[in-house]
C-alpha cells in the first residue's frame, strides 16, 4: 500500500458505505465526487500557449467567478455540468424519464442516483465534465510523459479555477516540484492562499480583468483587491509572472482602462513580467448550449486597430507584451 491507499466512509445520495481505495471497485460512474480525488474537465497538450515549451495542462473543475464570455463553461459548476447534443439525445437513454422528445430536464438530474445516461452512450449525445484522478495518476502520467516535455516544457494547471482545490493542488505540485518537473498555474488570482504555492511554481500566469474593483464585482462577483494583493505579492518572489488581460466588448475594451491597468502593472515595478492581451472571441457558444444555458455576450469583436493600440500603451510603459 503506497501513501495515496487509505480507507474513506462515503455518504452519498442515500447509500452509505466504506471502501479502501484501490482494493475495492465500485460502480463506475457513481454520483458522488471523493472528497480526495482531483476533478478535472479537462487535459491535453499545447506547445507554448500555456508557459513555455511543450506541455501538459490539467484543467480543474471549478470557478469562483461568473465570467459570461467564458469559454469553458462546463468548467465553472464544482459539482461539473452535463453537456448534451440534443441532436443526438434520444428519449431512452434516461432510465428515470428525464428525457422527454430530446428535452433533458436538469433539475431532476440534479439528484440522479448514477447517471446511467452518461455511462451508456459515452462521449456521443451526453457527458460530464468531470473525471477524477489522484494525485498518484497524475505523478505517472507525468513521469511517463517526461520525454515530451521538451522546450523548457512542463506541467501547466488551469481550469476552471484551480485553487478551488486548493489542498489537491498543493499537494501536486509540491510531488511536481519533487520530481523536477517545470511547474506553471493560471489562476485568477483570488485565492487568499495563493501565496502559498509562489514556492512550487516556476510561472505564475494571471488574469486581471479590470481596474475597478466595482465593476470587476459587478460582471465576475468578485472585487479585484486580492489580485492586485497576490499580485504585489508574487512580484516580491523570483517566479515568473505573465498576466493575461482578456479584452472583452463592453467591459474594458477601451483607451482609459488600459491606461490604468499598465500604470498598476508599472508601478509594481519588477522585471520579468510578461502582459498578454488576449482578444474576445466566442468558441465558448457551442459548450454554453451543451451545458443548457443561453450564451450570453453580445455579437461583438474586437477591431485589430484597438489591440494594436492597447499593446502600444503597455510598451510606452516598458512592460513587455506577449505576441500570441
Ligand atoms: S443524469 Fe440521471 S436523470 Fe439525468 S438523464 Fe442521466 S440518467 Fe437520467
Amino acid at each position: 500500500m503506497n501513501r495515496y491507499n487509505y480507507i474513506y466512509v462515503n455518504l452519498c445520495a442515500n447509500n452509505y458505505f466504506v471502501y479502501v481505495k484501490y482494493y475495492v471497485t465500485f460502480a463506475a460512474g457513481f454520483n458522488c465526487i471523493q472528497m480526495d480525488n482531483i476533478k478535472i474537465f479537462g487535459k491535453g497538450w499545447n506547445f507554448s500557449q500555456d508557459g513555455p515549451g511543450n506541455r501538459l495542462l490539467y484543467h480543474f473543475q471549478g470557478c469562483n467567478f461568473t465570467c459570461p464570455w467564458c469559454s469553458n463553461p462546463e468548467g465553472i459548476p464544482v459539482k461539473g455540468a452535463l453537456l448534451v447534443r440534443s441532436e443526438k439525445l434520444q428519449d431512452s437513454f434516461c432510465p428515470y424519464g428525464a428525457i422527454k422528445n430530446r428535452v433533458l430536464d436538469r433539475e431532476r438530474c440534479e439528484t440522479c442516483p448514477e447517471r446511467a445516461c452518461v455511462h451508456k452512450n459515452r462521449n456521443e449525445a451526453i457527458r460530464f465534465s468531470i473525471k477524477e484522478y489522484t494525485i498518484a495518476e497524475i505523478i505517472d502520467e507525468v513521469e511517463n510523459s517526461r520525454g515530451l516535455f521538451h522546450s523548457g516544457g512542463g506541467v501547466t494547471i488551469t481550469g476552471g479555477e484551480p485553487t478551488l482545490q486548493f489542498k489537491l493542488l498543493k499537494k501536486l505540485l509540491t510531488e511536481l516540484k519533487h520530481i523536477h518537473i517545470h511547474t506553471a498555474i493560471e489562476t485568477n488570482a483570488s485565492h487568499e492562499r495563493l501565496p502559498e504555492l509562489f514556492g512550487l511554481i516556476d510561472l505564475l500566469i494571471m488574469d486581471i480583468k479590470h481596474f475597478d474593483p466595482k465593476i470587476h464585482k459587478n460582471i465576475l462577483g468578485i472585487s479585484n483587491g486580492r489580485i492586485i494583493d497576490n499580485l504585489v505579492k508574487a512580484a516580491q518572489t523570483d517566479i515568473d509572472i505573465w498576466i493575461r488581460i482578456p479584452l472583452i466588448p463592453d467591459f474594458n475594451n477601451n483607451i482609459q482602462t488600459m491606461e490604468r491597468l499598465a500604470e498598476i502593472i508599472k508601478s509594481i515595478n519588477r522585471k520579468g513580467i510578461t502582459v498578454e492581451l488576449l482578444p474576445y472571441h466566442d468558441y465558448g457558444r457551442v459548450k454554453w448550449e451543451q451545458t443548457g444555458k443561453v450564451y450570453p455576450m453580445p455579437d461583438k469583436k474586437i477591431p485589430a486597430d484597438d489591440l494594436i493600440a492597447y499593446r502600444k500603451i503597455f510598451i510606452n510603459n516598458s512592460i513587455q507584451i506577449l505576441k500570441t
